[in-house]
Order: C-alpha cells, then sequence, then structure tokens
C-alpha cells in the first residue's frame, strides 16, 4: 500500500512521511465489500532500507482492496531484481453485484454451493494463469490512485464478466469524455464536482469541472443512499469516479454517464470511519 489517509481526511504518501521526525495518525482509505472504508491503523515498514521496498502496513479489516496476498517484494529493490516478464498487473473491479461464479480455470459452475466432478480444483491451467490471478480492487481505490498518479503502468481492468481491458482504453478524465470520442460506449469517467441538478427520480445529475460537452454523471436514489449521502452540497469539489454507459439522450445537447451498479465513489470519501 503506497498511500494512507490523515485525520483529516487527506491522503499521504510514503514519500511525504519518509522525511518526518514524527510520523502522524494514519488509517487504510481501503474499501471494504460493504463499501465502507477499512480504516485500519496503519504503519511503515522498511522506510529507510536499501533491501526492501518501503511500504504502509495495516491489519486490514476483513476483504479490504488495499490487503494483499501477494509478496511486497517489487522488481528492483535492492537484493531481489526479478523478471516480471510480459504479464500485466490486472485488477477486478468491485461492482457491488453478485458476479457469475468461476472455477480456477477460468470456467463457470452451474452451482457456486456445489463443488462440480468435472472442474479442476485447487490447480491453474498453465496456459490460463492470467484469468485468476486478478486482485480485487473498489473505484474508491482506483479513483485514489487516478487522483495521486499512481495506476500501474499497462493495468488492466476486468468488469464484471467482460474480458479484461486496458485501463486507459476504458478510464477517461471528464475533460477528455467528448461525445465524439465515447458515446454509447461503456467508460469509467473521472474528475471533480462543479455542481448538481436534482432528478425527478430523488437521483442527483453531477457537473464535472471542464467536462467535454459538458458531460454529466447521473446517479440513482440507491448508490447515493449506500453512500450515506444526504447533503449534496458536501459533494462540491471532490473528485468523483463511476463507471456507466455514455448516453446521449433524445433531444438533449448534453451527455451523461449513468451509473451502473455500486461503482459510485468520492475522494475524499462521504463515508469514513466504520466505528
Ligand atoms: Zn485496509
Amino acid at each position: 500500500m503506497d498511500v494512507a489517509r490523515n485525520a483529516a481526511g487527506d491522503l499521504v504518501t510514503l514519500e511525504q512521511v519518509r522525511g518526518l521526525a514524527v510520523i502522524p495518525d494514519l488509517w487504510c482509505p481501503g474499501e471494504l465489500p460493504d463499501g465502507e472504508e477499512c480504516s485500519a491503523e496503519v504503519w511503515t515498514t522498511a522506510l529507510h532500507s536499501t533491501k526492501k521496498a518501503a511500504a504502509f502496513a495495516a491489519h486490514h479489516g476483513e476483504g479490504c482492496d488495499e490487503s494483499s496476498q501477494r509478496s511486497k517484494d517489487r522488481p528492483g529493490d535492492a537484493g531481489h531484481q526479478h523478471q516480471q516478464g510480459a504479464r500485466p498487473v490486472r485488477w477486478r473491479m468491485r461492482l457491488g453485484v453478485a458476479e457469475p461464479s468461476t472455477g480456477p480455470d477460468g470456467r463457470r459452475r452451474p452451482n457456486p454451493d456445489r463443488p462440480g466432478q468435472l472442474t479442476r480444483r485447487h490447480r491453474t491451467e498453465p496456459t490460463q494463469q492470467e484469468a485468476d490471478s486478478a486482485d480485487q480492487r473498489s473505484f474508491s481505490t482506483l479513483l485514489v490512485n487516478l487522483v495521486y498518479g499512481t495506476m500501474p503502468a499497462g493495468l488492466e481492468l476486468v468488469l464484471g464478466g467482460q474480458d479484461p481491458v486496458p485501463a486507459n482504453s476504458v478510464i477517461v478524465h471528464a475533460r477528455d469524455a467528448s461525445i465524439a470520442a465515447r458515446l454509447n460506449t461503456d467508460v469509467i469517467i473521472w474528475g471533480s464536482v462543479a455542481g448538481y441538478t436534482r432528478t425527478r427520480w430523488d437521483g442527483l445529475m453531477i457537473r464535472l469541472t471542464d467536462a467535454a460537452d459538458q458531460v454529466a454523471i447521473l446517479v440513482d436514489k440507491k448508490n447515493l443512499a449506500r453512500l450515506n449521502i444526504t447533503d449534496a452540497g458536501a459533494l462540491l469539489g471532490r473528485h468523483v469516479i463511476a463507471f456507466g454507459r455514455y448516453t446521449l439522450p433524445e433531444e438533449s445537447k448534453r451527455p451523461h454517464v449513468r451509473t451502473l451498479h455500486a461503482t459510485l465513489a468520492f475522494n475524499p470519501r462521504v463515508i469514513r470511519r466504520r466505528r
């Protein structure tokens, strides 16, 4: 983990704490499966080591998307040169909906509660290694990486049951999200909140700063309830991210992206503490 949150709600990078005499209290900004922040206490490891990469560490909450089963060693750590090969970094995005159950070899199972007799278990097909190697990430964490410029190079995203796509083909900043470039495609759009209008169905149309063709994000009542947004005015100036279809309603000049599932997130977060 490269980024943590301080008491003021701001995100702090490892580089920012490296020079400090006293490390401030920090918490994990990761997201739990129910959409709340992990908020586990964070400490630093190997901050001054020449052998291992420095990192933020925490006893993460169950299912936190910042927790990792993987080694903390990274290419280029002193004494730990290793070949990464062509394997891409791949994140499976949490959509907040039940996803199809897939076996370890990537095949679908008819019943997730009953292991099939013909399905291989505990073994990955060598040619299919990448299919089940994706780390789960929330849209909140994706937004943190976009805002702080810490997106892994060559990142691929898995969105539901679709094939992995290059992150930079589906993620678009509001200023580049023109009708000409994106109409009728699925996009992950991000930007900062310039204003909002309430919709007829208790949702919000969120306007974005410097948005191409004034593209907005349409948020339904369910997403507002999930994020506990009661005062929409508090969203102004925050960064926002959402995944959905880029749509231009008939007889309208203004396009919008209609948020799919539970993919809406803000930074700083609206919900912070679980306790
Ligand atoms: Zn965590």
